[in-house]
């Protein structure tokens, strides 16, 4: 008997056809008698619905009262959840994350979870009950609702395997596992039946979002052995693992790719200790995060050019700040662009072989694609290109490494 976390995202339990089918695969694993403790996000669609609707009154709503919002959905979905596996006949109990203590910090819409007081949940289970909590949500020291950021159900089940000390934790989402880069995009694109918790922790924060990051630091950190699967068919999915029980490595495992990028750039600033400082300051007040910085000297050798990249939904303000100190450093001017995407290629192979940079870069050039930007780190090299180059520069990089294969979806 085995005790297992499992988490059916958005389009899982999008309709009440979907959360029947979903009730009856849960009640055939409590059937062969398992333990079971089920993780659910809002119906397809439903935060969006809700988001919208707080923006309809105050276009950057109260932080506090958007997640009272939000964590309506998930409450709708426990509650019919429930009532589903009552209704084949499962004993069933839903929760809120208030309710069983799901800790976390005060940070509003982003918040971290602290701790999980698993004793309730234990005590339906050993009675045989099925527990099912909502995801995406907890509550601060203060009894303040609070949500974990987009995609946060995924940490929820984590956290909760994590605290029960759960045999696995398996995500069931719309596809049937991790690929080699998103289905949508390369639809030649094919399934891993492994990943290291590292590739996967990359791929998340580069734009893959199968997982939220948060989901795979936390499995990586308690090693909760993490699965990727469908709720829609049968199959092993794919496995996270520990780098050591990966025996074949591959050179690239996969291509990640981030739509929500914007680029700002300030030429010709004085060339002096302090300016890096002086430009970024203000935006990292701001709690604006930057993620890839260039800085080169300009042919005049007295000044640089600084580019930096933002979240696209920071680019209006961290263009405001910047173009007011380009007035204080006396820059030459200051230029943005938010219509670029990133591209990565992420394998722990990289560690090993050599010219992946050189096959990347070929590969774009074959197809005329521009590269803007270039940084890398030990398991991954990303580039900023023009967005329309998107889905191309994706499928020549999955080409020129070869990553479609015989089992391509
Ligand atoms: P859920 O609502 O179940 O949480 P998500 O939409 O958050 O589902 O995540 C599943 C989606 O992630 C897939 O439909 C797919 O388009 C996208 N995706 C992005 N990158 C990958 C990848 N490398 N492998 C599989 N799916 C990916
Ligand atoms: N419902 C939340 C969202 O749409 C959380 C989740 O689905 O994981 O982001
Ligand atoms: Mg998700």
């Amino acid at each position: 008997m085995a005790l297992i976390v499992q988490k059916y995202g958005g389009t899982s339990v999008g309709s009440i056809d979907r959360i029947k089918a979903v009730a009856a695969k849960v009640k055939s694993w409590s059937e062969r008698g398992h333990q079971l403790v089920v993780v659910v996000s809002a119906m397809s669609g439903e935060t969006d619905r809700l988001i919208a609707l707080a923006k309809s009154i105050q276009p950057r709503p109260s932080p506090r009262e958007l997640d009272v919002l939000l964590a309506t959905g998930e409450q709708v979905t426990i509650a019919l959840f429930s009532m589903a596996l009552e209704d084949a006949g499962c004993q069933a109990r839903s929760y809120t994350g208030s309710q069983v203590h799901i800790l976390t910090d005060s940070a509003h819409n982003k918040a971290r979870i602290r701790d999980i007081d698993a004793a309730r949940v234990r005590a339906d289970l050993e009675v045989g009950r099925v527990v099912v909590i909502a995801g995406f949500q907890g509550v601060d020291e203060q009894g303040n609702i609070t949500t974990l950021g987009r995609g946060g159900s995924d940490t929820s089940a984590v956290a909760m395997a994590a605290a029960l000390k759960a045999d696995e934790c398996q995500i069931y989402t719309d596809v049937d596992g991790v690929y080699t880069t998103d289905p949508r995009v390369e639809p030649r694109a094919r399934r891993l039946d492994r990943i290291t918790f590292e590739e996967m922790l990359e791929m998340a924060s580069l734009g893959s979002k199968v997982l939220q990051i948060r989901s795979v630091e936390f499995a990586g950190k308690y090693k909760v052995p993490l699965r990727v699967l469908s709720s829609f068919e049968e199959g092993e999915g794919t496995l996270i693992s520990l780098e050591e029980e990966i025996v074949e490595q591959a050179k690239i495992s996969g291509i990640a790719f981030n739509r929500d990028e914007a680029k700002l750039t300030i030429l010709g600033v004085p060339d002096q200790p302090g300016v890096a400082h002086k430009i970024l300051g203000p935006i990292s007040d701001a709690n604006i995060e930057v993620d890839m910085i260039i800085q080169n000297i300009a042919a005049d050798e007295k000044t640089t050019d600084f580019t930096f990249t933002v979240n696209r939904n920071d680019y209006p303000r961290a263009m405001e700040m910047l173009r007011s100190t380009a007035e204080t450093l006396s820059a030459k001017q200051v230029l943005g662009d938010n219509r670029i995407v990133k591209i990565s290629l992420v394998g722990v192979g990289m560690r090993s072989h050599a010219g992946i940079a050189s096959t990347m870069f070929g590969a774009l050039a074959k197809e005329g694609i521009n590269i803007r930007m270039i940084s890398t780190s030990e398991i991954k090299i990303s580039v900023v290109v023009d967005e329309k180059y998107l889905e191309l520069g994706v499928r020549a990089l999955h080409e020129a490494f070869g990553l479609a294969g015989e089992t391509a979806a």
